[in-house]
Parts: C-alpha cells; sequence; structure tokens
C-alpha cells in the first residue's frame, strides 16, 4: 500500500510538471509526454492494488477505449478539435456518475454506516458529472450543426432552471442522509441532466469556447469528488488539477471575450438584438485584388504582419504562410504574426498549426502585445480570419461579438484579407473591415492564395 501511495505522489508531481511544461509551446511535447507517463505510473499503481476482482472486464474496457480514442485522435479533423474535447469532457463526467453510483450501490448491499466523507462524495459526483455530461452533448451538438448555434431562451428560464438546480440540490442532500438513497442518487443525477441540458442550450454558438472550458473544468471537479468517494488520491488530485486549470482557462477565455462568467451563463448572450444587413455594409464598396498586386505590396513594404484565423486551418495554408515569411524576411522585411486568443475554434490553434511549421514563437505575438503596433504596419495579410477583425465587435451591444477585443488590423496601412468570398465568419455576421479603403480582398482558398503569393512574389521585379 505505501507503494502504491508512493507512486500515486510521483504521478501526482509529474502532472503537476506536464501542466508547467504544457505553458509554453516550446516546452510543450515534454510537458505533454511527462503528463503521460504520470498517468501511465498512476494505471500501473492502480492495477497493482488487491482490491481489484476483475482484471478481464479492466482490460477489455481498456483495449476498447484505447481503440476508441485511437479512431478518434487519428480521423478527427484539426478543425473539429472543439467538439472532441467537449465530448471526452462529457466522457469524464458520466465516468464519474456511473462508477460513484455503482460504489454507492455496493456499499448499500454490503451494509453499515459509509461515512459522511463518502456519501458527499457520491452525491457530488452524480450532480457534477450529469451536468458535465449532458451540457457537454449540447456544447457537441451546437458545434457540429446538429442543434442551432442560435440560443434558445424561452418565457420564465431563469425561474426553470433555479427550480431545477434546487431540486437537484435537494436529491443529493437526500442521497447523504443515513445510510445514503440509491434512487435519491439516480435523481440527483437526472435532475442535473436536465439542468446540464438547460444551462447550456441557451448558450449561443460564440460563447461556446467558454462554455467548453467550463465544462472541461467540471469534468475535473467531478473525478475529484469521484476520487474522494474510492479513497483514491491520485484521482482526487488529477482532478483538482483539471478543475483549477479549467477555471483559469475560463477565466482567460472570459477576459479575451471581454464577458463575464455569469453574463455568459445567465445573459444568453450570443442573441443577435440588430439585424445587421450585410448589403448596407458591402453595397460597391469591396474591392477585389490578386496575388500579382499583392507581391508588388510586399516589395515595397518595411513591416508585415500575418493574422491567421479559423479559414488558414481548414485550407491547411500554414505551410505557404512560412515560406512567404522566410522570402520577406531574405529581403529584409520585418515580419510577425497577430494571434487572437480565440482564433480558430479552439484555444492555442493558430499556435499550433504554426508551430508545426516550426515559425519561431518570438514572432508570434498576442493581441495586447501586437494591436499598437499596427498603426506603423505597412500591410497586414489576414488568412481565413474574420470575427477575430471585425470592428462591430467594438459596439458595446447589438452584435453576438460587441465587447469582444479584436486586433485592430483596420490602422495598417494596407489590409489584405484573404478568404473565398464575403461569407461571415462563426459569429454570422457581415464584416465592415472587407469594405474599408485601406482594405483589399484576395478571394481564394487561402492555401491557394498563398501558394500564388509565393510565386507572385518571386516573379515580383
Ligand atoms: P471566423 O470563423 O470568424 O471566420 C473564418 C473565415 O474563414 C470565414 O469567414 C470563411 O470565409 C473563411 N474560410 C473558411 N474556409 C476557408 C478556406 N478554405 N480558405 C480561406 N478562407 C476560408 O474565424 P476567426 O478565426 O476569425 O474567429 C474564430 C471564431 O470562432 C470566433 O467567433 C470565436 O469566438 C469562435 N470560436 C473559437 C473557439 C476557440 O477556442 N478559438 C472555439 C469555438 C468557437 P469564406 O467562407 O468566405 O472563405
Amino acid at each position: 500500500m505505501i507503494g502504491i501511495n508512493l507512486a500515486y505522489i510521483l504521478a501526482s508531481v509529474l502532472f503537476i510538471l506536464g501542466l508547467k511544461g504544457l505553458s509554453h509551446p516550446r516546452t510543450a511535447v515534454r510537458g505533454n509526454l511527462t503528463g503521460a507517463l504520470g498517468m501511465f505510473i498512476a494505471i500501473v499503481a492502480t492495477l497493482l492494488d488487491k482490491n481489484i476482482i476483475s482484471f478481464e472486464y479492466i482490460l477489455l474496457g481498456a483495449v476498447l477505449g484505447s481503440a476508441a480514442g485511437a479512431i478518434f485522435a487519428l480521423k478527427v479533423k484539426m478543425t473539429a478539435m472543439p467538439q472532441m474535447v467537449a465530448l471526452f469532457n462529457g466522457f469524464g463526467g458520466a465516468a464519474s456518475v456511473l462508477v460513484a453510483g455503482a460504489v454507492l450501490s455496493e456499499s448499500i448491499i454490503k451494509g453499515g454506516d459509509p461515512g459522511t466523507q463518502f456519501l458527499v462524495a457520491t452525491a457530488a459526483s452524480g450532480l457534477i458529472g450529469a451536468v458535465t455530461f449532458w451540457g457537454s452533448l449540447v456544447a457537441f451538438g451546437k458545434l457540429q450543426g446538429i442543434i442551432t448555434e442560435s440560443p434558445v431562451r424561452y418565457k420564465g428560464e431563469q425561474v426553470v432552471k433555479v427550480l431545477l438546480l434546487l431540486g437537484a440540490l435537494y436529491a443529493a442532500y437526500r442521497t447523504t442522509q443515513g445510510q445514503g438513497d440509491v434512487q435519491w442518487y439516480w435523481m440527483a443525477g437526472g435532475v442535473g441532466s436536465v439542468l446540464g441540458i438547460l444551462l447550456t442550450i441557451p448558450i449561443g454558438g460564440a460563447d461556446m469556447p467558454i462554455v467548453i472550458a467550463l465544462l472541461n473544468a467540471y469534468s475535473g471537479m467531478a473525478a475529484a469528488a469521484t476520487g474522494f468517494v474510492l479513497n483514491n488520491s491520485v484521482l482526487i488530485i488529477s482532478g483538482a488539477l483539471v478543475g483549477a486549470s479549467g477555471v483559469f482557462l475560463t477565466k482567460i477565455m472570459c477576459d479575451a471575450m471581454n464577458r463575464s462568467l455569469p453574463n455568459v451563463l445567465f445573459g444568453g448572450v450570443g442573441a443577435v438584438v440588430e439585424t445587421i444587413k450585410a448589403d448596407d455594409i458591402y453595397g460597391g464598396k469591396v474591392k477585389a485584388t490578386s496575388p500579382e498586386e499583392v507581391a508588388m505590396l510586399l516589395k515595397m513594404a518595411r513591416r508585415v504582419v500575418f493574422v491567421p484565423g479559423y479559414g488558414m486551418a481548414v485550407a491547411r495554408a500554414q505551410t505557404p504562410v512560412r515560406i512567404l515569411t522566410e522570402e520577406l524576411e531574405k529581403d529584409g522585411i520585418e515580419v510577425e504574426f497577430g494571434i487572437h486568443p480565440v482564433a480558430g475554434r479552439m484555444p492555442g490553434h493558430m499556435n499550433v498549426l504554426l508551430a508545426e511549421e516550426n515559425i519561431s514563437y518570438d514572432k508570434l505575438k498576442e493581441m495586447d502585445s501586437i494591436n499598437d503596433t499596427f498603426g506603423n504596419t505597412d500591410v497586414v495579410i489576414v488568412i481565413g480570419a474574420n470575427d477575430v477583425v471585425n470592428p462591430l465587435a467594438r459596439q458595446s451591444s447589438g452584435t453576438p461579438i460587441s465587447g469582444m477585443p479584436i486586433l485592430n488590423v483596420d490602422k495598417a496601412r494596407t489590409v489584405v484579407v484573404i478568404k473565398r468570398s464575403l461569407a461571415p465568419g462563426f459569429a454570422g455576421i457581415p464584416n465592415p473591415l472587407f469594405a474599408l479603403d485601406n482594405t483589399l480582398m484576395l478571394f481564394d482558398d487561402a492555401r491557394k492564395a498563398m501558394e500564388n503569393l509565393v510565386r507572385a512574389y518571386r516573379e515580383a521585379a
């Protein structure tokens, strides 16, 4: 037992070192491996526990789970990563509900007093796990386009949610009474499930990044509670780490989108209260350009900033972006990248893609540090980004992105926007940037456009 506990402490230390490594792109791969080693040690130590009665079922579960995980990891497109993260958070919540429920049933069959810690932890695990599972399924459905991305609102919504919360808390409280009552446990889970759905369904697609981060935190809290149910220290620690890092990520995402958490959860932010007509914004003002014209502008530039977005990820355009960066730098032109915290479809999406190309981290500038430099930038090339450069966000209300800080690319001398059409981005609203005097639109698939741009730049005198 002492050996197992020591192994758990070692695993926990490796988890913490792993998280520390993940805090910087340069050490992220090592951090990931460190965390995986910790998990391996935790699994081996758990399997050595003498309380295990059926290795066959564990093996079967491990084989099936690993196969499903491997298939998901290989098949899922980078652009569908947020849905996958949402789904996996949900599975974590469901696992907590089922494990805690099974242990509660077992303890009731055995008889005796299970103790207050056990019962409180079981109730918490059932309730938080159920909210996580169903909330995550709704988030998955919204991002996958199975459920409408628009906020689903109804009359008396807040009252219904408060009543459900009180009902779930009462069922959880009854679970903790006396010997524990398995019916009350499943009732807490059942009401928690409806609550999970109703808490997530009114949240608009534009706020989904925050919701996913929050569900991630919930899945960690449910796991930590299950750790108390099982008296398993490594599960308590790893659950607490996931819970705490999820809360920090939620805070970072809220700040990035200028939302307060209560506002995201209860305010139904994401509802478009004004209809903005694309024709009013674009009518006769949009100017198309060609790779040759942009190449000429680049030849005359001294400072160029690339602003990547979701379209760069879809088109997998990062390779020609890296090649053009090298060409520009050969000519002594200063090149930097402006990275918005919610560009793409998951936190760090752009950093991952650009790191794949070995583009130096020093060139990747966060929004706050690059925003003041757009005024002395000759050319900004926006590659498949839309919402994160949409000046409508500066309006305090009226759009799903109102109040979200943006990259101030419109302050640059010339803005070149690469995208296939005037179609809106994730938030579904037109973008006045495309109609500005200093903006040129290069309509094409991002990869093709960047490859043509590299060729045109090399050919330009
Ligand atoms: P947007 O979704 O605003 O815009 C992407 C643009 O890419 C579209 O307008 C589209 O225009 C263009 N595009 C799509 N495919 C291609 C292609 N093959 N080649 C060229 N362009 C293409 O992206 P942003 O990165 O600017 O903003 C991210 C949005 O996603 C924000 O609203 C954010 O809140 C949200 N979000 C972010 C998450 C995160 O964690 N980062 C998670 C979930 C949502 P066209 O069709 O005309 O080509």
